[in-house]
């Protein structure tokens, strides 16, 4: 066995051969001349000259020897539905799909936005998009109009996919409806809009624009839609994430990079093997959907489960804190990949749930999203009795930068620690504010990758070069490195600690947030003059958003009843403009908030204040009196 010491060196010191090498894992229409290009730094393009197509290597590769087998297990414990799809199955739903978004207008290079549920179609709707040369842009079913409206006008789809709704926790969740608030509110409209409707909730169609996919399904019944060669640097999908700034940014990716990284993924980091089956718990919306959901298991040629409902509802809707682990028995699970969040979730459950079902098909739990603490980590780790592995990882990076290579050495883990850099991740430590870099064990400083970051990472941010290089390449004087905006410390071995962001993004049970895209929905209300949010730390979600805020008319402080009102009017208009994830916690009511002299807000401080620590040196504080008023709030809650 290669010792993943070795495997690494050679990524780092001879990528080419490296990563000539991976793409072997992948079948090419015409092979690539040149490996990688890093002539115009930091841009980089892998694989160039050479033709692919994610979709053929997801499904039509596979209908030579696993057509028969199962590839998408769709399953709602929602609607109490189960339905296995084979390769075969599949190649005939996408090529449907792929027709129907044909039939509306959609050519290679448009952009199809899907906002859905996790039901079958949203796969099949990616995978058409993949198959025609189409960019999807899938955002998450729990984003609200105002979320839904910013993103349709940044990525202008010619055709939207949705379906009437949703359901959670047995309550139907309408769709429809907010995205016709969003189109409404953003200047660009699409053309057409394709719905699955899955009979949860009315919806009104609009005459001209609005399309069923039931109907579109039975015209394109037979339909034989051709993969369409795409040169290997061709954008596959965008897919938004938060920044500091309200305005999200469109994390844009290629074709060949991101169908070697996962291939390669599949195998040295999760150690997946075609004619299994992964289960991952995430959301189609989300990267690790996108990752680990969709592409991945299936161009490995494993059976994905997708999986819409709580952890804790059974198949006839009743509590069942054991639903993951009956799926895992029935379906054979290998690989398993979550969020710690939900591992907390389940820690409220009866253990003895864990030991109920035959896990025997189980090899590894891999966590992801947010911090893994060491009792989660060990709670679960005692109870499934396989590895549990966190990995680190953004939006951005596509795939895991720091964790444990299973597939090429099992090395172990260190709780706290979610591993050592992947292969082609040139990861360092340096100084936040000299750029110096830190290789003492135990130095704490910014997490950032040399140039050229590997296949499957971010290519740029949507139609905004200039903002990607200002936001992730320059923020470390006199270096092009990519920060992660992660605080990280090594240990002598290697292994690194994530302590936590550098910037005002806020991790709410692995969903991330931008603090100031809360703060903007807050500050729309008429009677809010100021705002702050912060993230603190919650026992059970990692984090969650504390909104301090500052009245017009701050006399109605004294009212309680009033200020309760207020609290849910904000909350309300939260949850209408990004949606119940980024819902504040409480919002507290204060009459001025802390600041520097020159009237730069202080948020660390307030969040320091908010979780009983330190708040560190407060000579540029402007008011103290802001800063006790904070204090004597947090008592309150
Ligand atoms: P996202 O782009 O939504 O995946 O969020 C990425 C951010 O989540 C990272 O920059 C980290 O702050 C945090 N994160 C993700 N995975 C981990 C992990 N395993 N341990 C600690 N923080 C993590």
């Amino acid at each position: 066995m290669t010792s993943y010491a070795d495997f690494y060196r050679q990524s780092i010191d001879q990528p080419d051969a490296f990563w000539a090498d991976q793409a072997g894992l992948i079948e090419w229409h015409k092979p690539f001349d040149r490996v990688c290009n890093y002539d115009n730094p930091p841009f980089v393009n892998w694989y160039e000259g050479g033709q692919t197509n994610l979709c053929h290597n997801a499904v039509d590769r596979h209908l030579l020897d696993r057509a028969g087998q199962p590839a998408l297990i769709a399953v709602s414990s929602e609607t109490g539905t189960e339905k296995i799809y084979t390769f075969a199955d599949l190649h005939g739903e996408v090529q449907r799909m792929a027709a129907s978004l044909k039939a509306l207008g959609v050519e290679k290079g448009d952009r199809v936005l899907i906002y859905m549920p996790m039901i079958a179609e949203a796969a099949f709707a990616m995978l058409a998009c993949a198959r025609i040369g189409a960019v999807h842009c899938v955002v998450f079913g729990g984003f609200a109009s105002g979320s839904l409206a910013s993103r349709i006008e940044d990525a202008a789809p010619k055709v939207i996919v949705s379906s009437d709704g949703g359901s959670r926790g047995g309550k139907a969740l309408p769709y429809k409806p907010l995205l016709d608030e969003a189109i409404r509110l953003s200047s660009h409209k699409p053309g057409a809009v394709l719905l699955a409707d899955r009979g949860l909730t009315p919806m009104d169609l609009v005459a001209g624009r609005d399309h069923l996919w039931s109907e579109l399904r039975t015209t394109h019944v037979d339909a034989q839609v051709p993969c369409e060669w795409l040169d290997s640097t061709a954008i596959s999908y965008t897919i938004y994430t938060s920044g500091t700034t309200g305005k999200p940014k469109g994390v844009q990716r290629d074709t060949a990079g991101y169908a070697v990284a996962l291939a390669a993924s599949m195998k040295h980091i999760f150690d997946g093997r075609a004619g299994e089956t992964f289960f991952s718990t995430s959301d189609i919306g989300w990267v690790v959907g996108h990752s680990y959901i969709v592409y991945g298991p299936l161009i490995a040629g494993m059976a994905t489960i997708m999986y819409e409902g709580l952890p804790t509802q059974g198949m006839d809707k009743k509590p069942n804190g054991g639903i993951w682990w009956e799926l895992v028995e029935k379906y054979k699970v290998t690989v398993m990949f979550s969020a710690p969040t939900a591992v907390r979730v389940l820690k409220k459950q009866d253990p003895a749930l864990l030991t109920k079902y035959d896990l025997s098909s189980l090899r590894a739990l891999f966590l992801a999203g947010e911090p893994l603490d060491e009792p989660t980590a060990r709670w679960i780790s005692e109870g499934l009795r396989v590895p549990i592995i966190d990995n680190y990882w953004q939006t951005e990076s596509g795939w895991p930068i720091l964790t444990i290579a299973n597939g090429v050495e099992p090395k172990p883990s260190k709780f706290g620690s979610p591993g050592i850099p992947m292969y082609g991740y040139n990861v360092k430590l340096l100084h936040e504010a000299t750029g110096e870099e830190l290789t003492a064990p135990g130095e704490k400083g910014v997490v950032v990758i040399e140039g050229p970051t590997p296949p499957g990472f971010m290519q740029t941010i949507w139609q905004d070069d200039a903002r990607f290089v200002n936001t992730y390449w320059k923020s470390i004087p006199g270096k092009l490195v990519y920060s992660t905006f992660d605080w990280g410390i090594r240990d002598a071995d290697g292994y690194f600690f994530i302590l936590g962001r550098t910037d005002d993004v806020i991790n709410v049970a692995g969903h991330r947030l931008g603090t100031r895209e809360i703060e903007e929905s807050i500050s729309g209300h008429g009677q809010v003059a100021e705002v702050a949010v912060v993230g603190v730390a919650d026992g059970l979600k990692g984090q969650v958003a504390m909104a301090f805020v500052v009245l017009k008319d701050s006399s109605v402080m004294g009212d309680s009843a009033a200020c309760g009102k207020l609290e849910a009017e904000i909350m309300k208009r939260v949850d209408g403009d990004l949606g119940a994830v980024a819902r504040p916690a409480r919002v507290r009511f204060v009459t001025a908030l802390p600041k520097t002299r020159s009237g730069k807000l202080l948020r660390r401080v307030i969040q320091a204040v908010c979780e009983g620590r330190d708040a560190g040196d407060l000579t540029s504080m402007d008011d103290p009196g802001a800063l006790q008023q904070i204090r004597d709030r947090m008592e309150t809650v």
